[in-house]
């Protein structure tokens, strides 16, 4: 499997993780924010307004919403994923994967999840915010940014009052980035040493591996473009997608890049760990036998589709053009 044979000859990891991904083993019916029996069980005054899932009514920019009932709303979500519970299986096959090598992190993830798991938190950059902070609105300066600290929270999340920035005293928005109010300042220390890391691995000619998880083309172009423009870029390097898309998607134009489904991650560290052992070869290459046959299987899947009257990649760069998250000043940026 090329995937295990990148990772085990790699000098350097870059970790990309999609939002939402550390939930999903914990709720029912899947991911937090899209979940929707554990959206009914937490929010029910949202659920009767018509919202379904978390992703639904993220940003809020509902009209029939009041100030109070959207600070309700983010504060008990504030509250929540601050205090989702760590998913120590994938944590252990993560350490397993990265093993001794250099790595850094790239995560979507808005609730410290990689901090709270024991990784360096001076190897980690959350391009999408975190959920700790809350922010002026306008914003009125690149310094207003404040932490949602438990009392903050307690008194700004009843439903009966809304925060106030302390520098202007306009209206307050969580620290994500949702919309292009976002104030990137809290993370811009973390972009640059992300930024420095990859140019060290990329001068010192390291052979580095991204490795992303849960980055849907649908849900994470946060994430996939750019891993991809990485992969890219630097000599040698190359991308491991694990994705819960039907068909895991990667560009054609990767040198050295695989889709892979989220379930076969599971498999990857004990993978690794029997090709490091000399006396569990043969166990490996069953194992090994066993993942090209699924990749193989999904490749002549999406070859079959492909032929089909309607390709499916063209479709879905041009549809996701039209979805509310779609981010014009990062577009741009990239
Ligand atoms: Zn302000």
């Amino acid at each position: 499997m090329a995937a295990a044979k990148w990772l085990l000859e790699a000098q350097a990891v870059l970790i990309c993780c999609g939002s939402g991904s550390e939930a999903a083993p914990f709720y029912e019916g899947g991911q937090l924010y899209s979940n929707e029996e554990h959206f009914k069980a937490h929010y029910p005054s949202m659920q009767q307004k018509g919202f379904k899932t978390a992703s639904d009514c993220i940003d809020l920019v509902d009209s029939r919403l009041s100030s109070q009932e959207k600070w309700a709303f983010w504060a008990e979500h504030m509250q929540k994923t601050r205090k989702l519970p760590l998913d120590e299986a994938t944590v252990e096959r993560l350490g397993v994967a990265v093993g001794e090598k250099d790595y850094f992190v790239y995560t979507c993830n808005a609730d410290s999840y990689f901090e709270r798991a024991g990784f360096d938190r001076r190897r980690i950059y959350t391009p999408a915010g975190s959920w700790r902070y809350y922010q002026c609105a306008q914003p009125c300066s690149n310094e207003a940014v404040f932490e949602a600290t438990e009392s903050w929270l307690a008194e700004n999340g009843n439903g009966t009052s809304t925060p106030r920035c302390p520098l202007c005293g306009g209206e307050c928005i969580p620290n994500v980035r949702l919309s292009e109010a976002f104030n990137h300042g809290q993370y811009t220390r973390g972009l640059q040493d992300l930024i420095q890391w990859i140019q060290r691995c990329a001068e010192s000619q390291l052979k580095l591996v991204v490795l992303e998880l849960d980055s849907s083309f649908k849900t994470n172009r946060l994430a996939s473009f750019p891993m991809e423009s990485i992969t890219a870029d630097i000599p040698g390097s190359s991308l491991i997608r694990f994705s819960p898309e039907k068909y895991p998607f990667v560009p054609a134009v990767l040198q050295r890049a695989v889709g892979l489904p989220t379930d076969t991650f599971t498999e990857l560290p004990d993978l690794l760990d029997k090709m490091l052992s000399a006396d569990g070869r043969q166990r490996a290459a069953a194992a090994e036998k066993r993942l090209e046959q699924g990749a193989s299987t999904r490749r002549t899947q999406r070859l079959e589709k492909s032929k089909s009257a309607e390709p499916i990649h063209w479709r879905r760069i041009l549809e996701h053009l039209g979805e509310g998250l779609f981010n014009c000043a990062y577009e741009r940026a990239m």
